[in-house]
C-alpha cells in the first residue's frame, strides 16, 4: 500500500507532468470508485491542473477554472488504498475504457496534448480505491478527520499524543485519525529502528523511547522520500521493497543483529519485527507463525 513516501513521490511526479495542463476529459471506468456525484466528474473537463500534492496518504489533484469559468477550486482526491497506482502515458487511447470492465483502469484523466494524461489503476479483485471530486478537500470526511501529518509533528507533540493513548504503539502509528501518513510497512520499519515492540502501550513509553520513536519516524520517512525522489513511478514499488529491513521479510535475517525476522498475522494483514532488536528476544504469540516453524 502506498504510504507517505510513495504518495509524495507520485504527487511530485504528477505535479511535474500535469501542473499547468488543461484537462481535456475524464473517463470513469469504475463508478464504484467515485464517492461523490456533485460536482460531476465531467465538470473537470476544461479546467486546468494547478498543482498535485499530498494530504496524509491522499493524492490531491488541484484544478482552477479554464477560460469558460466555473468553481474557483475543484480537487480530484484519490486514495490509492492497497493496490492502487498512477501511470502516466503519452499514448492514451481516445476510446473510453469500458465501464465495469475487468481491466485495472479505474479512472483516466486526459490532460495536455491528445494522448497525454494518466490512468489511476487498481490491481486485483478487491476494489478499495476511492476518488472524490470536491470544491474543498475538507469536504472529504476522511480528510477532515485526519490527524496531524506525521512529518509536521514536533517531539513534544508526539509525546502528548502518546501520553493520551492506551493503544498499542503499532496501532497508534497507523491510525490516520491520530497521525496521518504512516501505514503498515513504514510503521514496522519505524518501530524496528526505534527498537520498540509493536505491542508496547503508547502511554507507557519512557522519555528516551519517545525520542527514539520520534527520531526513527523522521529518519525512516525522510530517507524513503529521498530515495524515491526522481524515481520513475513504475519503479517505486520495487524501490520501496529494497529499502525495507523487517517489513515483509519474515524468516530472513535482521540486517542489524542477524536474528530471524518474525511475523504476527491477522485475518487480513500481518506485520514483522525482530525479537532481539525490539522485544528483548521475546517471540510474540502468532498461531500461523508457530505452525510454520514446527
Ligand atoms: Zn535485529
Amino acid at each position: 500500500m502506498p504510504e507517505l513516501p510513495e504518495v509524495t513521490a507520485i504527487a511530485t511526479f504528477l505535479d511535474s507532468r500535469a501542473a499547468g495542463l488543461p484537462i481535456r476529459r475524464v473517463d470513469v471506468a469504475s463508478l464504484a470508485v467515485l464517492k461523490t456525484a456533485d460536482p460531476a466528474y465531467t465538470a473537470l473537463a476544461g479546467r486546468t491542473v494547478s498543482a498535485v500534492d499530498r494530504i496524509g496518504k491522499y493524492l490531491i489533484i488541484r484544478t482552477v477554472p479554464g477560460a469558460d469559468g466555473g468553481d474557483p477550486e475543484m480537487d480530484l482526491v484519490i486514495h490509492l488504498s492497497r493496490a492502487g497506482w498512477v501511470r502516466w502515458s503519452d499514448a492514451l487511447s481516445q476510446t473510453p475504457p469500458k465501464p465495469g470492465g475487468k481491466g485495472p483502469i479505474a479512472l483516466r484523466v486526459h490532460c495536455g496534448l491528445p494522448g497525454e494524461g494518466f490512468d489511476v489503476t487498481e490491481a486485483g479483485t478487491q476494489k478499495r480505491l476511492a476518488a472524490w471530486i470536491v470544491r474543498d478537500t475538507d469536504d472529504v470526511e476522511r480528510i477532515a478527520t485526519l490527524g496531524p501529518d506525521v512529518l509536521s509533528l514536533s517531539r513534544d507533540r508526539l509525546a502528548e499524543i502518546l501520553a493520551g493513548s492506551a493503544a498499542r504503539v503499532k496501532n497508534l502509528l497507523t491510525d490516520q485519525r491520530v497521525i496521518a501518513g504512516v501505514g503498515n510497512a513504514y510503521s514496522d520499519e519505524i518501530l524496528h529502528v526505534a527498537r520498540l515492540s509493536p505491542f508496547a502501550t503508547s502511554k507507557n513509553l519512557s522519555g528516551e523511547q519517545i525520542t527514539a520513536l520520534y527520531d526513527a519516524t523522521r529518519s525512516v520517512l525522510l530517507d524513503a522520500v529521498t530515495r524515491l525522489e526522481g524515481q520513475e513511478v513504475a519503479r517505486l514499488k520495487s524501490e520501496k521493497r529494497t529499502g525495507l529491513r523487517v517489513h515483509a521479510r519474515t524468516g530472513l535475517p535482521c540486517p542489524v543483529c542477524g536474528d530471524v525476522v518474525r511475523e504476527v498475522s491477522f485475518a487480513d494483514r500481518s506485520f514483522q519485527y525482530c525479537p532481539t532488536c525490539q522485544t528483548g528476544g521475546k517471540i510474540l504469540a502468532d498461531r500461523r507463525m508457530s505452525r510454520l516453524l514446527k
